[in-house]
Parts: C-alpha cells; structure tokens; sequence
C-alpha cells in the first residue's frame, strides 16, 4: 500500500526493522549514516536501496531536520554505492518516491539505485 501523506515516523516500518538487525537484507555498504541492500523486488539487474540510518519517512523531513552531517554523510553514501557496484561509467538511475502520489509503499527515506540495462523513459506516456 502506498504511504498516505508524511504522518510520524513508524518505528516498526520495513526499513527500521532492516536497521536493528531483526529482519536481513542482502547488504552491499553500511557506514556511520547510511545502509545500502539490495531490493528484494529488482526491476533491473542492479537494483539497490540506499536508506539513511536516521528515523525519516521521506525527504521532507530529512531536509528540514537532519543535520548537515547526516544529510553529507548519507549523499555521499549514495555515491559510494554507485561507484563501488560499476556504474559510473555506465549509468544509472536515481529515484526516490516521497509520499502517496509517487507510490512510496514504505515510510522510511531510500533512494533506489537502478543500473544494468538501459532504463528507458523516465515517466510512461500519456499522463491521464
Ligand atoms: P518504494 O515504493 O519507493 O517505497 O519502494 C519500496 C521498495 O522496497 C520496493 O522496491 C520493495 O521491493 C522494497 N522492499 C520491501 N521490503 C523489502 C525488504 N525486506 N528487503 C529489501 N527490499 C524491500
């Protein structure tokens, strides 16, 4: 089910329980802020979630309320990831949904990194 709205942070979310080690993930980095895994649906040969360490539903208020370490730390860990799994020099995807419209199904921030094959068009047409 999507996230409806950014209501308060759900300590029992997915991602949380991934953090404190009570559910696994298939893990590619973990440092001081962020955690990267791979995502147990991939839609593309490479398809891993980046999520940072702190208790944030999405990047409203992560942007507004994080500190400025976390939210470098977490960035660079983005970066890190795509350059430690090769696909720099290939390309990639970088997508995050916020909130009900975009799909978001779970309530803790990830970025999703998509590489491997060509991603196609960004958005399906028509919009209706
Ligand atoms: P989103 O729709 O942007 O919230 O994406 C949530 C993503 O989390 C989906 O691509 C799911 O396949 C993925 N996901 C859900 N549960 C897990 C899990 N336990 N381990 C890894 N990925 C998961």
């Amino acid at each position: 089910m999507p996230v409806s709205g950014l209501g308060p942070y759900d300590p029992n979310n997915i991602f949380a329980r991934i953090l404190r080690g009570e559910i696994p993930c298939k893990k590619v980095y973990e440092d001081q802020w962020a955690l990267a895994f791979h995502d147990i649906n991939p839609v593309s040969p490479v398809h891993v979630l980046v999520i940072p360490k702190g208790a944030y539903v999405a990047f409203a208020d992560f942007s507004a309320t994080a500190s400025a370490e976390e939210i470098a730390g977490f960035i660079r860990a983005v970066g890190t990831v795509a350059r430690d799994l090769g696909l720099e020099a290939p390309g990639y995807r970088l997508l995050a949904n916020m909130g009900e419209d975009s799909g978001q199904e779970v309530p803790h921030l990830h970025f999703h990194l998509f590489g491997g094959r060509k991603m196609g068009p960004m958005l399906t047409r028509p919009l209706t």
